[in-house]
């Protein structure tokens, strides 16, 4: 494998209609997990993806498995629980600006994910462990498979590359703090958003940000920027990459998840940190700019195509 991911992958249901969901009688389902549509992301470029979770013996969890598995992404490490469901959730849009999201995920099938359930040749075996902050938030069992699959990866010299993807309902604030901090000391790369940023230290500023990350251990941050682009540093090299230009943002959801995965392709193809950091841009760009999570990740041609216009660098 060329990344091995694991967390949660739930169904989401949209009504058709905006307003109070009560009055809601038509819905789309869609899948939706951060860590599938980065490995979907990579998969889709032609990278070798492999996904740790559980899901339920019930129709969503077949739903997931088949979705995932229909994008490129092994699901062999994938197993099922019979007394758990496979989490689902709801976006209530309110009117165009306000989305509430009601989860039905405590106790799911994902959050029972558990050291016994992790091969140990299976992380040895890939390249690059992409981590997120949202599996150890889950259960306390999915946070000691989250720190037991960091060890296996250190034992074995593998990088762990870590988005900390804050996820405030899921947990307490001091909670969240310690355990993302935690992991971050251990990442090879830390790729947080400003927001995640200023919530682990207390500043919006790219470059002290980096700076304190530095000072926890880790060698290489990259932090998100939104349309701004994103600020790499690390001991040898950084800088601000621009943000490609979007006409019209159709829905940014995903993004950050878009652009681990064109951060991942390029140390995979063995670019320069700033055409890594360049390549997350563009899928990241790209991602907001149809709806949904996945829809909006390119394979080479697209992705090609996408980063020749003219003003952009080939990334
Ligand atoms: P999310 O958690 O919503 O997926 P995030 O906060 O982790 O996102 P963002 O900074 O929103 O991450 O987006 C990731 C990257 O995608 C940005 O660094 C940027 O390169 C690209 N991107 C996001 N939004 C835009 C935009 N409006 N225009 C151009 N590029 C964008």
């Amino acid at each position: 494998m060329d990344v091995v991911s694991m967390g949660e992958t739930m169904v989401l249901f949209t009504p058709d209609t905006q307003g109070q969901m009560r009055y809601a009688r038509n819905f789309s389902s869609k899948m939706a997990g951060a860590e599938t549509n980065t490995l979907i992301g990579l998969a889709k470029l032609g990278h070798k993806t492999g996904w740790i979770s559980r899901v339920g013996k019930d129709e969503f969890g077949s739903f997931v498995l088949s979705a995932v598995r229909a994008e490129g992404v092994d699901t062999s490490q994938v197993t099922t629980d019979k007394n758990a469901p496979t989490g689902i959730f709801f976006k209530e849009m309110l009117n165009e600006k306000n989305v509430r999201i009601y989860y039905h995920r405590k106790y799911s099938a994902a959050s029972f994910l558990d050291p016994i359930y992790i091969k140990e040749e299976y992380i040895a075996n890939t390249k690059y462990l992409y981590i997120t902050g949202i599996t150890p938030a889950l259960s306390q069992s999915c946070r000691d498979s989250i720190f037991y699959a960091i060890e296996i990866a250190k034992k074995h010299g593998k990088k762990v590359v870590f988005d900390p993807n804050i996820r405030r309902k899921l947990w307490s604030d001091e909670e969240a703090r310690k355990t993302l901090l935690a992991i971050a000391e251990m990442a090879d790369i830390v790729l947080p958003g400003i927001n995640e940023g200023e919530f682990l230290f207390g500043t919006e500023d790219c470059e002290e940000l980096a700076e304190l990350f530095h000072n926890h251990g880790v060698a290489t941050v990259i932090i998100k920027r939104g349309e701004k682009g994103a600020y790499y540093s690390a001991s040898s090299e950084k800088g601000y990459v621009q943000g490609f230009k979007v006409e019209k943002v159709v829905d940014p959801v995903g993004a950050g998840d878009g652009f681990a995965a064109g951060v991942l392709s390029g140390l995979l193809d063995g670019l320069t940190l700033e055409k890594c950091v360049q390549r997350g841009c563009a899928i990241g760009a790209l991602v907001t700019t149809v709806s949904g999570d996945i829809e909006g990740l390119p394979d080479r041609e697209i992705l090609e195509a996408y980063t020749e216009l003219p003003g952009s660098d080939d990334v």
